[in-house]
């Protein structure tokens, strides 16, 4: 039976294999594993690709978010307001500043942070806004932007899924004060471990989140401030550095991907993704009534699908009794995790492939 991964990551590594393993033994002679010169290139190549002045390499995004919160003096007793519709790393980093995150809904249109929402959440302990950019898709930046300003808000953009998307003809993570990114290796652009990056475009911030990172240093023997063990791997950044150089193909493949699932999907009872800003289809994700049904028949045959995402934040447990997480709160949302459903997306995924899947939802609509 034809079998179809959510991700191929064999696939992936098997194309560029000489490179990586290259990569990796160099490590390995050198015995170099903390820090070092793949670290400070892979900063340096990642912040040039991503068109910020600064970027800092660091263990995955869920640090780098907790990293951009300290960079905005995030303290107990803050609020910091994101949506439900998103990963629990978004809430968690939050949480870790002993700060409270404060949900707002999503547009039914792109799934991203509903600018009309931000406003009626601000409080006077609001200190910034975590708008993400999901699925790869940027968040409508102008008005977010407008009220921080307005309001004297911080702003955090998540983009563990959306390296190079752009808004406007500017780039994902250089609106807000920060841009975090997720090198998971499912991401757009994957280790093979954990690993994440923040980039700024502020000088002074960068300082301090380079010694936030390392233990509240610069030299070896010295402690400026409390910090963190939150470093990037050197391993994962001398393999990042081979893959950096393929993102922009990789990229170009998955909205060539998307394109042709538009096409192919056209006329069934779903909603396709509506792009309004350039999109990196980190995921492509549909609408439809019976999502558990669609699911069930693609999995029959083969096909591995994923849902991003089936349970709200504010209806998680660990959110259990906060305000505000309650059933009701949140309508796009809630409805969102009811019908969305995640197709296999990655650049290695063929046309073939791309053939079968289409036409077996095909068959299960008829
Ligand atoms: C993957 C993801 C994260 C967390 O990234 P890690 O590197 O696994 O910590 C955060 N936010 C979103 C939206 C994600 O998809």
């Amino acid at each position: 039976m034809t079998s179809i991964p959510f991700v191929d990551l064999k696939a992936q590594y098997l194309s560029i294999k000489s490179e990586i393993d290259a990569a990796i033994q160099n490590v390995l002679d050198t015995s170099n594993f903390i820090m070092g010169e793949n670290v400070k290139k892979f900063e340096q190549e990642f912040a040039a690709w991503s068109g910020a002045p600064f970027a800092i390499g660091c263990s995955s995004c869920t640090t780098a978010i907790h990293l951009a919160l300290l960079g905005c003096k995030i303290e107990p007793g803050d609020e910091v307001i994101t949506v439900s519709h998103t990963f629990i790393a978004t809430a968690e980093a939050i949480c870790h500043c002993g700060a409270t995150p404060v949900f707002v809904d999503v547009d039914p249109e792109t799934y991203n942070i509903s600018p009309e929402q931000i406003e009626a959440a601000i409080t006077p302990r609001t200190k910034a806004i975590i708008p993400v950019h999901l699925y790869g898709q940027c968040a409508d930046m102008e008005p977010i932007l407008e009220l921080a300003e307005k309001h004297g808000l911080r702003v955090i953009e998540d983009c563990a899924q959306a390296h190079g998307a752009e808004y406007q003809g500017r780039r994902a993570g250089t609106m807000g004060d920060f841009g975090c990114f997720s090198f998971f290796p499912g991401k757009n652009l994957g280790a093979y471990g954990d690993a994440g990056a923040v980039i700024t475009k502020n000088e002074s911030d960068a300082r301090l989140l380079r010694l936030l990172v390392n233990h509240g240093r610069e030299s070896k023997y010295e402690h400026e401030i409390i910090g963190y063990n939150y470093r990037m791997d050197a391993l994962q950044a001398a393999i990042l550095r081979v893959k950096l150089r393929r993102l922009d193909s990789w990229i170009a493949a998955r909205r060539r991907i998307a394109r042709r699932y538009g096409e192919l999907l056209k006329g069934l009872p779903i909603q396709t993704p509506i792009e309004r800003h350039k999109h990196v289809y980190h995921l492509y994700v549909i609408q439809c009534d019976d999502r558990e049904g669609a699911a069930a028949a693609l999995k029959k045959q083969g096909i591995a699908t994923g849902v991003h995402y089936p349970l709200p934040l504010h209806l998680q447990p660990c959110f259990k009794g906060m305000k505000g997480s309650t059933s009701g709160n949140f309508p796009v949302t809630e409805n969102l995790a009811r019908r969305v459903l995640s197709l296999p997306i990655f650049p290695e995924l063929t046309e073939s492939q791309q053939d079968y899947i289409a036409t077996v939802l095909r068959n299960y609509f008829k």
